[in-house]
């Protein structure tokens, strides 16, 4: 599939998304004291959703200007691609990475063809028009990858971009000169880096050359100097899918790689033993919206990558945020009621949305997703509530 016609596709889901939206789970929600206790699952049927590349391809996919998105290595590629090299946010699975390198110098390739000097037309009896025109530069190198999460789909080609890239020395280092051909620097919040240093549960040790060289333990990180011709900023999303994650804005292009505060095809993964929360996603969603410009009626303009998915536009992003906010009230209120998490799972908070979002089989679960926005709501209920309401609910953190 062509990058126009994955565009075209995108396009086309997007209007047929619109179409399947649940007009009346924002009603219900209103309704308040009236609503049901257990929400019906709607009767839309799943939208169609922009193809997914074949099984083991990577799939470009141009933004704006020298900015694409890459698909199918694990998580979503966001890379920029210029005359000051190559920038990649996050890296994808350990499996992809010679896919995702060749993808990388495909872009190279094509930005140095795009920028070859014009010929100076002098004649060959005055000046060998051979060097001039069969010489060009060489490809600019990988030099920055950002990691928004530690998760082994968004870090696994840390080492081997790391190493097929580099740092220049004098430009955008202050750290040991020696350390100025080890290839491409790796940026992410610390709580990646101690996560990825100390080993992530159940897979073996990170090697040296996959760990962060650059890590930030403050609201956000940006590049000292415009890159490829604009200023790139990380920003920290504390508590949101873990306790690591960045988001990364590139102004100029004005596209946000969302990392897993988002994804199309599913309910937000909330790692809640490595420190995610539903309300931490939603609080970034909406740090999302406030950064995010629409171009008319709030489509177009500012556009997302998130994670895992389809690109998005700030429309999109409302309607996520929309429906977990829904979702998040209905279990909260029910966590007031002192329900259980068996009762909350059986009344069935996101049964609207399960079509378009849920998933009986997998690595995340309508029902992990529940029980994740439960204890994070501060739900610790073991026994059902037999005081019909009147105990008061266990104390509720955020
Ligand atoms: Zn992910």
């Amino acid at each position: 599939m062509t990058a126009r016609s994955i565009a075209a596709s995108g396009a086309a889901a997007i209007a047929a998304l619109v179409v399947s939206l649940p007009l009346g789970a924002q009603q219900r929600s209103d309704a308040g004291a009236s609503r049901p206790a257990s929400v019906q699952p709607s009767k839309f049927t799943r939208a169609p959703m922009i193809q997914a590349p074949p099984s083991g391809e990577v799939e470009i996919l141009p933004i704006r200007g020298h900015v694409y998105a890459l698909f199918g290595a694990g998580a979503n590629l966001v890379v920029s691609v210029g005359s000051d090299g190559v920038l990649l946010v996050d890296a994808g699975r350990a499996e992809m990475s010679d896919k995702v390198l060749a993808a990388v110098q495909r872009l190279q390739r094509e930005w140095v063809v795009r920028n070859e000097p014009p010929s100076i037309g002098f004649g060959a009896e005055t000046r060998s028009s051979v060097a001039d025109r069969h010489i060009t530069a060489p490809p600019k190198p990988i030099r920055y990858v950002i990691n928004t999460s530690a998760d082994s789909d968004h870090v696994g080609g840390n080492e081997k971009l790391r190493n097929a890239g580099h740092t220049f020395t004098g430009g955008n280092v202050t750290g040991n000169i020696a350390d100025a051909t080890e290839g491409a620097a790796i940026l992410a919040h610390e709580n990646v880096l101690s996560r990825l240093s100390h080993g992530v549960e159940g897979q073996p040790p990170v090697p040296a050359d996959a760990l962060p060289t650059d890590a930030y333990f403050v609201d956000f990180y940006k590049l000292s100097h415009y890159f490829n011709g604009e200023g790139i900023q990380l920003f920290h999303m504390p508590k949101a899918h873990t306790d690591g994650d960045s988001i990364v804005h590139f102004r100029g292009t004005d596209v946000i790689a969302l990392g897993d505060l988002m994804s199309t095809g599913s309910y937000p993964v909330i790692d809640v033993a490595k420190g995610g929360t539903i309300n931490g996603v939603l609080d970034g969603l909406n740090r999302v919206l406030d950064m995010s410009i629409a171009e008319f009626r709030l489509e177009g303009g500012t556009l997302m990558v998130p994670g895992h998915g389809r690109l998005v536009d700030s429309a999109d992003v409302a309607y996520y945020r929309d429906m977990l906010t829904i979702v998040r009230d209905r279990v909260e209120d029910l966590i007031k009621k002192g329900r259980t998490l068996e009762q909350v799972k059986a009344a069935n908070p996101s049964g609207d949305y399960d079509t378009e979002y849920g998933s009986t089989t997998g690595p995340w679960t309508t029902a992990n997703f529940i029980e994740a926005v439960y204890k994070t709501l501060g739900g610790v209920r073991l026994k059902p509530d037999t005081t019909g309401g009147k105990s008061p609910a266990p104390a509720r953190k955020r």
